[in-house]
This record gives C-alpha cells, sequence and structure tokens, in this order.
C-alpha cells in the first residue's frame, strides 16, 4: 500500500485528523483513550489542546509521531494526514511504525518537547554532542556545520555562552536551561510542526513565562506550527491562536483562544477556566473541580461530563452525546444547553 499521493498542498493545513479513535487492549478489556475526535493544524500557528490528565491529549497527538505503546491500537477509520516539506500529504496511520518515512518525519519535520528534558538526554553525552547527532541524523550538513547549527540554536534559545555549554553535560544544566536546550535539540532539525507537551508544568512560574516567550519568538522565527498541551487554560490563553477543549477522549468545545477564554459557553471549559491560577491573585480561592475524570474503563453514557456538571439535566445529559452547535464560522459547543430542540 503507497502511504503518500502526488497531490500538493493546495489548502493551509498542515496536519488534519479525523475521526481518531484510540483504543488499548488491556488486562481488564478495552480502553477507548480518545474517541473519534477531529482537528487540524494550520501553518505557522498554535493549536492549544487543554484538558485534565486522562482527556486523551497526549495519546491523541503523540499518534501523529506514531509514539504509542504496543498495545494500542487505532481504528481503521482514522485519519491522520500530514502535509510534508517536499508537498506531498502522507496519510500517516497507513506508514510502518519503523519505516523509513515515519523516521524521516519524526524528528525531521514533527518534533517533540516534553516535560521532564531529563529523560530525552543521555546522561553520557555532552548537550552539544546530542544536538549535533539530531542534527546529522536530519539534515544533509557536515559536521562542522551541524556544530555551528548547534550553538547558534543555542544562542537562539537563550542560553548564555553557547560554546561552553555545548561542551556541558545535561545532569551540568539548571531545569529551565535543560527545557531550553530541549527545545534547541528539537528545533534544530527545523521541523515544520512542533508538538509540546505540558512543556513547562515542572517549571516555576517566572521560567515558565520565560519559556512561552521563547516559544513564541522562535516560532515567528523559523515559522512552525505548534501544538501546545497543557492541563492549564492560562498557559494557553498566552500561546494558542485555536484550542480544543478535551474530556474522557472526546473534544467538548473548539474556538479561537479568544472565544475559549472570555466567550466560552461548555460548562466544563467555564470550569477549567475558574481553576486558572492567578499570577497576580488577591487570595481568592481556586475553584476546583469537583470529583474526578471517570475511569474510560467506565465511560459514562451521554455527555461524558455529566457525572461532574453543575448544569447536567437528568434524561438528557445522561442519555445521548450531544450534537456540535456552531456559534460562530470557529466556535463550536458540544452541550445540550445550547441545543435548542433538546432542551
Ligand atoms: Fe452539562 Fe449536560 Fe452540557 Fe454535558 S450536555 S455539559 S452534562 S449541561
Amino acid at each position: 500500500m503507497t502511504s503518500t499521493t502526488n497531490e500538493t498542498i493546495n489548502g493551509p493545513d498542515l496536519l488534519d485528523v479525523k475521526d481518531l479513535k484510540i483504543s488499548f487492549k488491556t488486562d481488564e478489556g478495552i480502553i477507548t483513550a480518545v474517541d473519534g475526535i477531529n482537528f487540524s493544524v494550520k501553518r505557522g500557528q498554535t493549536l492549544g489542546i487543554v484538558g485534565e490528565s486522562g482527556s486523551g491529549k497526549s495519546v491523541s497527538t503523540w499518534s501523529i509521531m506514531r509514539l504509542l505503546p504496543k498495545n494500542s491500537i487505532i481504528d481503521k477509520s482514522s485519519s491522520i494526514q500530514f502535509h510534508r516539506k517536499d508537498g506531498k500529504k502522507v496519510e500517516i496511520t497507513r506508514l510502518k511504525p519503523n519505516g523509513r518515512e515515519l523516521r524521516e518525519i519524526r524528528g525531521g519535520e514533527v518534533a517533540l518537547i516534553f516535560q521532564e528534558p531529563m529523560s530525552s538526554f543521555s546522561p553520557v553525552y555532552t548537550i552539544g554532542n546530542q544536538i549535533i547527532e539530531a542534527v546529522l541524523q536530519h539534515r544533509n550538513v557536515s559536521k562542522d556545520e551541524a556544530k555551528e547549527i548547534a550553538i547558534d540554536m543555542l544562542d537562539k534559545v537563550g542560553i548564555s555562552n553557547p560554546r561552553q555549554r555545548f561542551k556541558q553535560f545535561p545532569f551540568e544544566l539548571s531545569g529551565g536551561m535543560r527545557q531550553r536546550a530541549m527545545i534547541a535539540v528539537a528545533l534544530s532539525m527545523n521541523p515544520s510542526l512542533l508538538i509540546a507537551d505540558e512543556p513547562t508544568t515542572s517549571l516555576d512560574v517566572t521560567i515558565q513565562a520565560q519559556i512561552l516567550k521563547l516559544m513564541r519568538d522562535l516560532q515567528q522565527d523559523l515559522g512552525m506550527a505548534i501544538i501546545f498541551i497543557t492541563h492549564n487554560l492560562g498557559v494557553i490563553a498566552q500561546v494558542a491562536d485555536e484550542v480544543e477543549v478535551m474530556y474522557l477522549g472526546k473534544i467538548l468545545e473548539r474556538g479561537t483562544a479568544k472565544e475559549i477564554i472570555h466567550r466560552s459557553q461548555h460548562p466544563y471549559t467555564q470550569a477549567l477556566l475558574k481553576a486558572i491560577p492567578q499570577l497576580d491573585s488577591t487570595g481568592e480561592r481556586l475553584t476546583a473541580i469537583s470529583g474526578d475524570i471517570p475511569s474510560p474503563l467506565s465511560r459514562p453514557a451521554g455527555c461524558p461530563f455529566h457525572t461532574r456538571c453543575e448544569k447536567v439535566m437528568p434524561g438528557i445529559c445522561d442519555v445521548e452525546m450531544p450534537n456540535p452547535t456552531q456559534l460562530s464560522d470557529t466556535h463550536t459547543v458540544y452541550c445540550f444547553l445550547h441545543e435548542e430542540k433538546d432542551v
């Protein structure tokens, strides 16, 4: 089966995900982690995916690089179309997990950064050697050129004395510096899409703000698209153009960052907004969302949020999944409160 077509890029989308459904075979049975979601990412823009842990946001994006455990199953109806740098459109779900084309895309065109940079570095090689190795794997340059790219990238991510840091080992850097170095590794391969999975969660708020600014600046410089995954809508407000709100493997609301932050219509999004820690907090208590996200092994019928929703309508919300209601060209909500015929 051929995985590429000669179709040239027509639209602005870099990535189109349609009806993505991912399950895991476990001893307790089949767990559905992602349940038929759609999203797209435009060139040069940032898509934020927000939700509590267990919502399926990491699983759905790691599938773009096919970095899922062996017991995962991507449903046959799912489609992940990625537009490569050479203009060809690739159906990622049809690529061999360890085949040449997927290896080229991983790192070379889609890069990943995540919460704990230590686990992405080998402790026995210097930061510089690890960047050179990544550059040589994905770019057609000499070793000397790779070294200059590495030093330039360390400089771009705001690491002082990059020629000196280049020779250091990962354990010699602070947490914030290691995070910057991981971004340098990812960006030195010149990807067109960067997946940033909770990259600032373990950092204090000042370093977090610096890293978010750095990512925005680099994005403008390098023109790459970003998928930014987080549980914190306050972070999304600082980085995203468009936002998808996920819960228990489903999208419950999507819109521009402005629509989601200032005009959210879904009770779950509104609850996440109330849980944002404020930098200038005057001591007002944050409102945690009551209850826990249900186990995917016992998914509730109807709206997946109905077991925790303050506005639940028994006999309606616990029976069927709400249909999408279009609030604007860009704003969609899945909630019976907005479905006139059902309420
Ligand atoms: Fe709450 Fe019902 Fe809307 Fe779900 S559909 S968010 S339970 S009001």
